[in-house]
């Protein structure tokens, strides 16, 4: 029998479940620090109720773990120096949740990386926002550096006359403003390092939104080229080698007529990789495991052609899911509230034509 090991996971949301039940079947025991004591990761492993910042809670889900992870980049930078000042390891490391928690410091290392950014200006001031958008004309996105996600803390300018309504919403945080990038689609990269420095990568994956929410993934993006798949290997190669992160990373693109841009990137796994369960060799979920505790990544390759489409605000019937071909239903056991993750389905196929047949029988059966 295999040592057992111990997984520390900060965050116990859907995310933290996925992890906890791809860590069990190595052997890998999971335990969660969560403010919520109905967080969905209990049935996974132990569950320390606190908040992310409580050093009392965060030392006890620590204590005599093999390493710490977390599944939510909100994490308080501080809470990971305080876990590493114990003589945890925490991965991926605390550069990667700081940068990640910092829209500006992002775009600044995409740029040292030579990666491709929107155009974009810091600021601080109503006088910067002119300047921004004298500078990168209109429309442009004015965008709080710190919290946003799923589209919040986010304004759209069309024109002169939306910059004081975008003023009075977001001007007491610090911002960034910027162009608005031209794109065909919207794609992400997921890609694992280990402790020892090797990489894999998952095939590139195309995403829609609703309202900002991820809506439908596809795995492997439609008429994925070998040239767009090397592009984006690069790129996350070069990102991953930068902030020495271990464990799995996101990066959100745009798929441009001028290559691949860079939005922003989870230092940790990705809604827009949880066709991976059944889509790919192995899972983003066990691969992260793998990564933060030392064993060796497994193949990235696709099964197939994969597609994932979320359960938002409430769960589609379990039943008329499940009488889909090739659809798996999870279930994250978060009571429903409209704007909430609380399921999502794969259906995996042979063909892209059959994927995208088989999402249209499942997108007919959730709709009635
Ligand atoms: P974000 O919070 O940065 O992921 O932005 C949410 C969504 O807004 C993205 O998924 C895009 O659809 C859109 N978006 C954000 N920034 C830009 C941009 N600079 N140009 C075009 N669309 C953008």
């Amino acid at each position: 029998m295999a040592a057992p090991l111990q997984l520390s996971v900060l965050g116990g949301g859907q995310l933290g479940r996925m992890l906890g039940l791809a860590a069990i079947p190595l052997g890998v025991s999971c335990r969660f620090l969560d403010p919520s004591p109905t967080a969905g990761a209990a049935v996974a492993g132990p569950l320390v109720v606190g908040s992310l910042d409580d050093r009392d809670a965060l030392a006890e889900v620590a204590r005599g773990s093999d390493a710490v992870t977390y599944e939510w980049e909100g994490v308080p930078a501080a809470s990971g120096e305080f876990l590493i000042g114990l003589g945890h390891r925490v991965d991926p490391g605390v550069r990667s949740l700081a940068t990640s928690q910092d829209r500006a410091d992002e775009k600044e290392l995409f740029e040292s990386l030579g990666i491709a950014t929107a155009p974009w200006r810091r600021v601080d001031s109503r006088t910067d926002l002119d300047a921004a958008v004298a500078e990168l004309g209109f429309p442009a996105i004015l965008k709080t550096r710190r919290g946003g996600y799923d589209g919040k803390g986010q304004m759209r300018i069309a024109t002169s006359s939306d910059l004081d309504p975008a003023w009075a919403a977001l001007g007491d945080a610090s911002l960034v403003c910027e162009g608005v990038v031209s794109f065909r689609r919207e794609l992400s990269v997921l890609a694992v390092r280990g402790r020892d420095g090797a990489t894999a990568v998952w095939p590139l994956v195309e995403n829609t939104h609703h309202d900002g929410i991820l809506h439908v993934s596809l795995a492997p993006a439609p008429g994925l080229t070998d040239a767009l798949q090397h592009d984006a290997e690069t790129l996350a190669g070069a990102v991953l080698d930068a902030l020495e992160h271990v464990g799995v990373i996101c990066i959100e693109l745009f798929d441009t007529d001028h290559g691949l841009v860079a939005n922003e990137f989870a230092p940790r796994v990705h809604n827009s990789g949880h066709w991976t369960i059944e889509g790919a060799d192995t899972s983003q979920f066990e691969n992260h495991v793998r990564a933060v505790l030392g064993l060796p990544l497994g193949s990235t390759a696709a099964r197939g052609h994969s597609a994932m489409v979320n359960a938002i605000g409430s769960l589609p019937d379990r039943a008329a899911v499940l009488a889909c071909p090739s659809a798996h239903f999870h279930d994250y056991d978060k009571p429903p509230r409209a704007g909430r993750k609380v399921g999502h389905v794969t259906v995996t196929a042979n063909t892209p034509d059959e994927r995208d047949a088989r999402l249209a029988v499942l997108q007919r059966a959730v709709a009635t």
